[in-house]
């Protein structure tokens, strides 16, 4: 028995979907000598499909991210005719078949590219969101979809917090803020403060799996529902959210730090000139000259 579960209130504006999936094969990924990304991207293109069945008006776009770049898996570029010779197997929905298709393609173009070079160990997680931001911008602004219409990114990761990207991880989840885009992120395993500030931002879910057998599962129940027709819902409670900053000088997440009292750069030892905007702090006694106890009660005397 198949049954049609209508997620959506709204009726008739659609939504805007951005997937951004972590293809950084990260210790998270590999499971008794396997790497388990094939079946998270599997799922990820089910829950995709899933998105585009519930409404005709649903728009849709997969980023993949890896260690050097970021590139769309879908949709393709009007430009790349390679999948135009594609015909679905008998019964397949033309337009599932072209999403699954088309992301299998581009996945081994953007692996085999960023795998050739030096080895960095961290994903562009946060280049692979503007990019989505940018797109949703786009279509916003050339009048595809509706200004009103509600956009989401989602982010599927396994790779933990990069703190080396802190900064580029504030700017988006501050204009997706602004431009009425929640953030959902999906993580496996491992914890993201980042992501976790971003989702608390804009009003997304995040999530920590374990189980990733159950991926789709979380994906549909947890991320497929609108911001609407989540309202309506019990779904996990929010986790208490990491909101340590990254210090400008290491990029180490702190809790207690230095800030500059001119650009609001953080840092995690005192120092008498600001690296970001060269401000001399004017001092009464050197900092040398202090006792310990007395340094410890005056941080941000600058
Ligand atoms: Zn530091
Ligand atoms: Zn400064």
């Amino acid at each position: 028995m198949f049954t049609v579960i209508r997620f959506y209130l709204g009726e008739d504006q659609g939504s805007l979907v951005v997937a951004v999936v972590d293809l950084n094969p990260s210790p998270q990924m590999i499971r008794d000598g396997e790497c388990i990304m094939p079946k998270c991207l599997d799922a990820i293109i089910a829950f995709c499909c899933s998105h585009m069945m519930l409404n005709p008006l649903n728009k849709l776009a997969i980023i993949g991210c890896h260690t050097r770049q970021s590139a769309f898996l879908y949709p393709l570029p009007a430009s790349s005719l390679e999948l135009e010779d594609f015909r679905p197997p008998d019964g397949q929905y033309e337009l599932f078949a072209n999403i699954k298709n088309a992301v299998h393609a581009n996945v081994k173009k953007l692996v085999l590219q960023s795998v050739e070079d030096e080895i960095y160990t961290e994903s562009l997680v946060a280049g692979a969101m503007t990019m989505a931001l940018c797109y949703i911008h786009r279509l916003r602004k050339q009048q595809i979809v509706e200004k009103k219409m509600p956009a989401k990114i989602l982010v599927v990761s396994a790779s933990g917090d990069s703190a080396s990207q802190y900064m580029n991880f504030m700017n988006v989840f501050f204009t997706s803020q602004k431009e009425g885009v929640y953030i959902d992120a999906c993580v496996i395993e491992k914890d993201s403060g980042l992501l976790q500030q971003g989702c608390d931002i804009t009003g997304g879910m995040y999530l920590k799996i374990q189980n990733v057998p159950s991926l789709l599962q979380y994906l549909l129940w947890i991320f497929l529902p609108t911001a609407e027709t989540r309202k309506q819902m019990i779904l996990p409670s929010r986790v208490h959210v990491d909101y340590r900053a990254a210090c400008f000088c290491h990029r180490n997440l702190i809790e207690i730090g230095y800030v500059c009292s001119v650009c609001l750069s953080i840092f995690c030892t005192f120092s008498p000139i600001c690296s970001t905007c060269q401000t001399a702090f004017k001092l009464g006694p050197l900092p040398t000259i202090i006792g310990k106890k007395k340094r410890k009660q005056m941080p941000l005397r600058q």
